[in-house]
C-alpha cells in the first residue's frame, strides 16, 4: 500500500464520516403541514393550538431520541399573566374645533395597553418615515401615524414614541389586525403605548385632512388571567469530556399570530413558512445529528411568543436552563421553506442576519460547500433583521447568534395564505442539511464561536459576552 494511496483513503473516509446524511423532504412536509394546519388555529401565544404544537415537538424529540433539555423535562414552563383587550366602554373621537368625528366601535381594533381616559388631548400627526430622526424630547399623548408601518424597526419606533409621552398611537394604512392579548412575566409588563387602527373611511379622511386636532379617548382596563406557556427544549449531550458542558443552541419559534376575527372567509393565520418551517428544520437537523456524537452538547429549542416580541427567547435568557456563559452560540431558524422571495426566487441559498457580527458564517459557508448551498449576506437587511428574531434576545445576553432564513419578505408574510403547500421541500431539505452540518462543525470546533472583534457595531454584545465570561 503506497502511503499516498493510504492517505487518500483516510481523507475520503474522514470526509464521508464528517458530512451529515440527506434531510428528508417528506418528513419536513409532514411536520410543517401539521403545525400549520387549521386545527392548530395559527398557534397564537397563548392558545390551545400552541399547547398542542408544543406537545407535538416534544413527541418528535422522543421519537428521534433527543433527551429532555429543561432539567429533565421537555418543557420550560413560563407562568404568565395574559391580558385581554376589553371592548366595552370604548370611546374615541377627534375634533378640529368645528367638527367632531366619532370612531365607530365596530371599525376599531387596538392592542393591550394601559387603561386610557383622555379628554381633548392634543394630537400630533407624524409619518412613519419621520420617526427615525425624531429629535423632539416629548410628543403629544395622541399620535396619528401614517404608514406603511412595517419592517423590523417598527415596534422599536413605537416604543420610542411611548417613552416620549405617547399614550395612544392611531395607525393609518396598516392592513394587519392587532393582537388582542399580551403577556406579562415576573410581574413585568412590556406594554408601551396603545396601538389602534380603524377601518372607518370617514375617520381616516378627517384625520388626513385636518390640522390642530384634539382627541377624547376612553379604553377599559384589560382583563387579567394566569396562563402557562412553554419553551420546548431537547438535549443532545456532547461526547467530549472537556467540551460537553458547552452548548450550541439551534432554535426556532413555534408560535404564530393565531386567528383574527371579524374578517370574511379564512380567519386563520397558519404561519407555515413563519415559522413552522424553522421548527421543522430544527427537528430534522436534530434527527440528522442525533447519532453524530458532537463534542459539545446541542440544545434544540422551540420558543413561544416570538410574534409578541421575542417573549420565549427573552424568558430563556432571563431564566437560564444552563449557565449562559456555557452557551457558545445560537443558530436561529426562520422562514426556511419558501423560495419565492418578494425579491425573486431564492433557490440553493440562505441568508444570515448580522452576517459578519460573528464567525458563525464561516461554519455555515463550509457546510454549504458540502451541501451545495450558498450563504448570502443581504446587503440591505442582514443588519436590521438581526434585531427582528429570537437570536436578538440571546445576543443581548452576550451569546453569539444569527438567524438563518431562505427568504425575508415573501408573498403571504403574516397573511392568511401562509399555507404549508407553498413551501419548496426539496430545497428546504438541502438547507436543513446545511444547518445540521454547520451546527456539527460549530459543536466540534476546537475554539468557541466568537463575536467579531473588528466590528464596532457589536461592541455592546462583546461587552455582554465579557461580563458572562467573568461570571464564575
Ligand atoms: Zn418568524
Amino acid at each position: 500500500m503506497s502511503s499516498k494511496w493510504f492517505l487518500g483513503l483516510l481523507c475520503l473516509s474522514l470526509g464521508a464520516a464528517e458530512v451529515v446524511k440527506e434531510a428528508d423532504p417528506k418528513a419536513l412536509a409532514a411536520i410543517v403541514s401539521f403545525l400549520a394546519s387549521d386545527a392548530l388555529e395559527g398557534r397564537d401565544t397563548p392558545s390551545p393550538g400552541l399547547t398542542i404544537a408544543g406537545e407535538f415537538i416534544a413527541s418528535e424529540f422522543r421519537r428521534i431520541g433527543i433527551k429532555p433539555g429543561a432539567n429533565g423535562f421537555y418543557f420550560q414552563d413560563a407562568k404568565a399573566i395574559a391580558r385581554h383587550v376589553q371592548r366595552h366602554g370604548f370611546e374615541l373621537s377627534f375634533s378640529d374645533g368645528s367638527k367632531t368625528v366619532k370612531v365607530p366601535l365596530e371599525t376599531a381594533q387596538w392592542n393591550v395597553g394601559s387603561k386610557l381616559d383622555l379628554s381633548d388631548a392634543s394630537v400630533q400627526k407624524l409619518s412613519y418615515s419621520e420617526l427615525k430622526d425624531l429629535s423632539a424630547e416629548t410628543v403629544a399623548p395622541v399620535i396619528v401615524l401614517s404608514g406603511p408601518v412595517t419592517g423590523p424597526g417598527a415596534m422599536m419606533a413605537m416604543n420610542r414614541l411611548a417613552t416620549k409621552g405617547a399614550k395612544l398611537i392611531v395607525l393609518l394604512g396598516i392592513p394587519a389586525p392587532l393582537p388582542q392579548v399580551s403577556l406579562e412575566f415576573d410581574g413585568r409588563s412590556n406594554a408601551g403605548a396603545v396601538l389602534l387602527r380603524s377601518t372607518d373611511a370617514a375617520t381616516e379622511d378627517f384625520l388626513k385632512a385636518s390640522t390642530q386636532l384634539t382627541a377624547t379617548v376612553k379604553l377599559s382596563e384589560a382583563s387579567r388571567k394566569p396562563e402557562l406557556v412553554r419553551n420546548v427544549v431537547g438535549l443532545l449531550p456532547g461526547s467530549d469530556a472537556s467540551l460537553k458542558d458547552e452548548y450550541l443552541v439551534i432554535s426556532a419559534h413555534y408560535d404564530h399570530i393565531g386567528i383574527r376575527p371579524n374578517q370574511p372567509g379564512d380567519n386563520i393565520y397558519n404561519g407555515a413558512n413563519d415559522d413552522a418551517s424553522g421548527t421543522a428544520s430544527m427537528l430534522e437537523s436534530a434527527r440528522l445529528l442525533v447519532d453524530r456524537k458532537p463534542k459539545r452538547s446541542i440544545l434544540f429549542v422551540a420558543f413561544f411568543g416570538e410574534e409578541k416580541g421575542l417573549l420565549g427567547s427573552r424568558y430563556f435568557a432571563d431564566h437560564p436552563i444552563v449557565p449562559l456563559r456555557q452557551i457558545v452560540a445560537d443558530l436561529n431558524l426562520e422562514q426556511t421553506g419558501r423560495t419565492d422571495s418578494s425579491e425573486g426566487p431564492n433557490v440553493g441559498m440562505a441568508n444570515l442576519t448580522g452576517y459578519h457580527f460573528t464567525n458563525i458564517h464561516t461554519f455555515l459557508e463550509e457546510a454549504g460547500q458540502e451541501t451545495g448551498v450558498k450563504l448570502v449576506k443581504h446587503e440591505k437587511f442582514n443588519e436590521p433583521y438581526f434585531m427582528a428574531s429570537d437570536n436578538a434576545a440571546l445576543a443581548a445576553a452576550g451569546i453569539p447568534s444569527t438567524t438563518l432564513s431562505v427568504t425575508y419578505a415573501f408573498p403571504d408574510y403574516h397573511e392568511r395564505g401562509d399555507h404549508w403547500d407553498k413551501l419548496d421541500y426539496d430545497n428546504m431539505a438541502k438547507i436543513t442539511r446545511t444547518i445540521a452540518q454547520g451546527a456539527l462543525l460549530m459543536a466540534n470546533a476546537p475554539e468557541r464561536v466568537r463575536w467579531n472583534a473588528d466590528e464596532v457595531k457589536v461592541k455592546a454584545y462583546r461587552d455582554a459576552a465579557e461580563k458572562l465570561r467573568q461570571m464564575k
